[in-house]
């Protein structure tokens, strides 16, 4: 498989598929621009070698041609962030990307427009829910054949393929996927950042350190199933935190109070502890909570076992005593997996279990294990922290990194390297 390190650019024109679905504010201001930062490395790597880049991404959920989804409101950062004026093609397949694209030197780099105003991107029709079945087949065929005559154009713009968008990792899009099928296995790889998340999460789940911990927060089990399902086959501590604490705690037979909890999941929860049993996986659980009596950063709160929750009162955190089990677990630990907050971390009167468990991860890390944070909320807390740059590495990725872990294939790495 050819690698970014070893391929030399110079004279080739690169089409890169990055992820640059960045937040912005009404007046379309960036408000948060570490997409675009993460990709720069790869694009920056291109130029310096002599080639040229035309990038390609989504923005939004556009549902055809939206001026709101214009990746022109993102182009003058990417070009203070690359060093280099980039230029913008309005369209990413009609003439001006065609024009555009041919006439691009060495050291030159060109944005093309919202790849998702067209449909045949995700291959997906865009019909009105009244449309008969027979329409809906007819137009999911032609929008499959669709997709791959827009593969086939963004490929013929270019010598080499390079994927560096990990956040669409797990779509089987024209651009983040079906155009490598356009490459020789010598022009198709991985952009850095693509890279980095793969052998990240591989060091996790294949080339385990043991004891190998995975905390698992969040407000729901049923969105992570899945996860919890895979992880009992490879982890040796497995913490179950946050809101779905209490989904265990009711199948158990605990006082819940008035915390959230999903009773069409108690079974899934006896089911889980069962097969942790069975796999000799040490399940911690939490044992006292920070109980509110409101869903409210300035409710009153009182600390209780984590089972005794009165009536009218919510665990929102997780207590003192389950800080300091977690906490140890943790710390012994040489491989970490943080999915997910321990409590409402968004109130800071109840963000001091998350606080408390990125402590722990940090020292762990610092005695040297290895430490992967992902998956939306466990990002924004460690940046709440100011932690992030103290984990071994916090992912980029929110759907494809859960899709990652729970062992599925992912269209966009497969397309490159074949599985
Ligand atoms: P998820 O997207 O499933 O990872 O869930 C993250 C969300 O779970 C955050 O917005 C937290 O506020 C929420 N959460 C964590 N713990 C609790 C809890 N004990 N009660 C209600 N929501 C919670």
């Amino acid at each position: 498989m050819q690698t970014i390190d070893n391929f030399n650019f110079a004279g080739q024109k690169a089409f890169v598929r990055v992820d640059f679905n960045v937040p912005l504010d009404e007046k379309f201001n960036i408000t948060d621009d570490t997409r675009i930062r993460a990709a720069i490395p790869t694009l920056k790597k291109i130029l310096a070698d002599g080639g040229s880049a035309i990038i390609g991404s989504h923005l939004g959920r556009p549902k055809g041609v939206d001026g709101k989804y214009s990746l022109q409101h993102i182009l003058q950062r990417v070009s203070e962030l690359l060093g280099v004026k980039v230029d913008f093609a309005s369209d990413c397949l009609g003439e001006s990307a065609v024009e555009k694209a041919a006439v691009l030197k060495p050291g030159q780099a060109l944005l093309l427009e919202n790849l998702r105003f067209y449909a045949a991107e995700e291959g997906k029709p865009r019909l009105s829910d009244d449309a008969s079945d027979e329409e809906k087949a007819a137009a999911k065929k032609a929008e499959k054949a669709n997709q791959k005559e827009m593969a086939k154009q963004l490929a013929s713009y270019v010598t080499v393929y390079v994927n560096d968008a990990f956040g669409t990792a797990h779509r089987a899009h024209a651009s983040t996927a079906i155009m490598a099928d356009y490459f020789d296995a010598e022009h198709k790889l991985f952009g850095y950042l693509m890279q980095n998340e793969i052998d990240a999460v591989e060091k996790v789940l294949k080339d385990t350190a043991h004891p190998f911990t995975a905390i698992m927060g969040g407000s729901k089990v049923s969105s992570k199933i899945e996860i919890i399902e895979n992880l009992l086959t490879k982890v040796d501590n497995l913490i179950i935190a946050g809101g779905m604490t209490y989904t265990f705690t009711k199948a158990m037979g605990g006082k819940i109070g008035n915390s959230i909890c999903e009773d069409d999941k108690l079974d899934l929860a006896l089911s889980l502890i069962q097969k942790a049993k069975d796999n000799n996986v040490n399940l911690v659980l939490a044992i006292d909570a920070k109980a509110a009596d409101s869903f409210s950063n300035d409710a009153n709160t009182q600390f209780v076992p984590v089972g005794e929750i009165p009536d009218g009162w919510e665990g929102l955190d997780i207590g003192p005593e389950t800080e300091k089990l977690f906490a140890e677990v943790i710390e012994n630990s040489k491989t970490i997996l943080w999915n997910g907050p321990t409590g409402v971390f968004e109130f800071d009167n109840f963000a001091g279990g998350s606080s408390a468990v990125g402590r722990a991860i940090v020292n762990a890390t610092e005695k040297g294990a290895f430490s992967l944070v992902g998956g939306g909320d466990s990002v924004a807390c460690v940046n709440k922290f100011g932690i992030a740059d103290k984990m071994s590495y916090v992912s980029t990725g929110g759907g494809a990194l859960l899709e990652f872990i729970e062992g599925k294939e992912l269209p966009g790495i497969k397309a490159i390297r074949g599985y």
